[in-house]
């Protein structure tokens, strides 16, 4: 048999079971081993594993590219039905899988009398040419990485087998409950199936909503260097969707899930949940033009934003009250461009909403936004 003792159950199976499978169609004048599969440097030449029900795929990208592809017959409605029976009668069972284990005792339903089918598309004629023993063992580590992939291999889906298990179990059945979602670290709060079961009541009829959203758990597992996600990145996150949930139940403001990415970072910079130097890591905007929007954020949100950023043609009967208002302020002569009427260092803009807000002059950031928005600019500048 092949040297399958780096594996883990489930992938030392599989290999021991594709083998017997090759060497049969090999018959007895070729000795078949997968013993030649564990070159690692080769197996990253192995692309885009796609396990589906009866079939497993990869793309081969060595010289020239080949796609190698293993198939097996999917679970017949008998063999599914015992294999479910025997879950729901022995408790163990059903717990361990109900908690995201696969239990090594429904290794007969996945092996037994099963037949598998190897296909690579290079020129090789061995019954499993140098890309198909890659694959088996790549295949082997994925099984043994998460064995529910075997069983969707097999024809059966997770969930599916899950809530199968679950509505078929007794209700008076004694078996504990599985503990793999209890939340852990500094605040346990609740877990995700208790959450779930909660019967669904008003928001408005939390009479008392904490003085804020609190502060973050620690992370109890941090996410793998190769995963792509920084422990840093998760906390914003979290917190972010902490934050924006609190504010949509106090109503203290919306959601903002709408907004596109610029303004996004401009709102987290605003309130400073970002830094200066994670704005212009992560975007093309200048400092200046950062400071200026955030800024504009503040006062007016998105209306804040549209107001800095956007320029329009009203008529100057629009724009003669914004006028007014300014020559009443300083007895001198005000300017009109666009939707901006300027005095001095102040400058009065007109949204297409009809109202009114002031912006100031500032020797870096050039024109501020500096006031909420107003029916009547005469507010605005007294
Ligand atoms: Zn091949």
């Amino acid at each position: 048999m092949s040297a399958t003792n780096t594996l883990g159950f489930w992938g030392a199976l599989w290999l021991d079971h594709i083998e017997m499978a090759l060497q049969v169609e090999a018959g007895s004048s070729q000795n078949v081993s997968l013993g030649k599969g564990r070159n690692y440097k080769r197996r990253r030449h192995i692309q885009n594993i796609e396990v589906s029900p009866g079939c497993i795929r990869a793309d081969i990208a060595d010289q020239k590219s080949y796609s190698v592809q293993v198939g097996t017959e999917l679970f017949t409605e008998a063999s599914l039905t015992s294999m479910i029976a025997k879950v729901v009668e022995t408790g163990q069972l059903a717990v361990a899988l109900l908690s995201g284990e696969v239990p090594q005792e429904l290794a007969l339903f996945l092996f037994d009398a099963r037949n598998f089918v190897f296909d690579c598309n290079c020129p090789s004629a061995a019954v499993v040419c140098k890309h198909g023993a890659d694959f088996c063992w790549a295949v082997a580590e994925l099984f043994d990485a998460d064995p529910f992939m075997l069983l969707l291999f097999c024809g059966q889906d997770r969930d599916d087998l899950l809530s199968q298990v679950r509505s078929q179990r007794s209700p008076g059945a004694t078996v504990q409950e599985p503990i793999s979602d209890l939340p852990r670290g500094a605040d346990p709060g609740i877990t995700a199936s208790k959450a779930y079961k909660k019967e669904p009541i008003e928001l408005t009829d939390f009479k008392r909503l904490p003085r804020k959203s609190g502060s973050l758990a620690t992370l109890c597992v941090v996410p793998p260097q190769d995963s792509g996600i920084e422990e840093r990145g998760l906390q914003h996150l979290v917190s972010d969707a902490a934050l924006r949930a609190y504010n949509l139940v106090s109503g203290t403001s919306q959601s903002y899930l709408h907004i596109d990415t610029e303004a996004d970072l401009v709102r987290r910079f605003a309130s400073g949940e970002i830094s200066k130097k994670q704005m212009s890591e992560s975007q093309k905007l200048s400092e200046a033009d950062f400071l200026n929007l955030a800024q504009a954020w503040r006062y007016g949100q998105e209306a804040g934003l549209r107001i800095t950023r956007e320029v329009w043609q009203p008529t100057s009967l629009l724009l003669k009250p914004g006028i007014d208002a300014l020559e009443a302020a300083s007895n001198s002569t005000a300017r009109s461009h666009n939707n901006c009427v300027n005095l001095g260092k102040t400058q009065l803009r007109l949204d297409q909403d009809n109202q009114w807000w002031r912006f100031a002059a500032d020797d870096q950031l050039g024109w501020v936004l500096a006031s909420t928005a107003a029916d009547d600019p005469a507010e605005l500048t007294g």
